[in-house]
């Protein structure tokens, strides 16, 4: 939802060069969330423009009647909401039935005991930093905690598993974001997407600040 659509294929050559790991694809139907944002369509355009492999971010009501509608398989994310699904142990499995990587996607909001039935049932936690719906909003700061708190819940259980962190990941909240424990780092217009900047130093910048 960051990229100029405009440049989408000059902006994916140049991920392709930096080896960026995943596009985050934000899906909205304006009912999870107050926007729109993307389409079934697009994702199918991104899977023939790119080998890059997608980290589709489903905000949207009842993903459990939508996944067939989207294309993703083996190396892909889909990251799902607990409160988009009365069957969030079904939608789960189901992404991980079709050779992706089943994320759980918390809101600022959602406490954490919804972790407690189905810590083997995902592969992965993304941490919305901001309240899903808009880009250009401000870190919520109590998310960074979240992300220790989450990290410390799955290595009590064995399992090191990778935190993802999506809203305003700017240079310097994913030092922070870095030091709290985040694993994968959603950025946009807060960084490397900001319009009229060098793609590719943006690129170089951002990993000297996570790594
Ligand atoms: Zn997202």
């Amino acid at each position: 939802m960051c990229a100029e659509l405009i440049k989408t294929k000059e902006i994916l050559e140049e991920f392709e060069r930096s080896g960026i790991e995943y596009l985050h694809i934000d899906i909205m139907d304006g009912h999870f969330v107050p926007n729109f944002m993307l389409s079934t369509e697009y994702i199918k355009t991104m899977k023939q423009l790119t080998k890059i492999p997608l980290d589709i971010h489903l905000m949207i009501e009842k993903p459990d009647d939508k996944l067939d509608w989207f294309q993703f398989g083996e190396g892909d994310i889909v990251s799902v909401h607990v409160e988009s699904t009365c069957h969030i142990q079904k939608v789960l499995t189901a992404i991980r039935n079709r050779g992706a990587k089943a994320f759980l996607a918390l809101n600022p909001g959602t406490p954490l005991c919804v972790l407690d039935e189905i810590k083997d049932d995902v592969d992965g936690i993304l941490i919305m930093t901001v309240n899903p719906g808009f880009a250009g909003q401000k870190m919520i700061p109590a998310t960074l905690e979240k992300v220790r708190k989450v990290k410390a819940i799955f290595k009590e259980i064995g399992r090191d598993i990778p935190v993802e962190v999506d809203g305003n990941v700017t240079y310097e909240n994913a030092v922070i974001m870095r030091e709290a424990g985040a694993d994968i780092f959603v950025v946009g217009t807060s960084s490397i997407l900001a319009r009229g900047i060098d793609l590719h130093a943006a690129i170089e910048k951002m990993r000297n600040c996570v790594n």
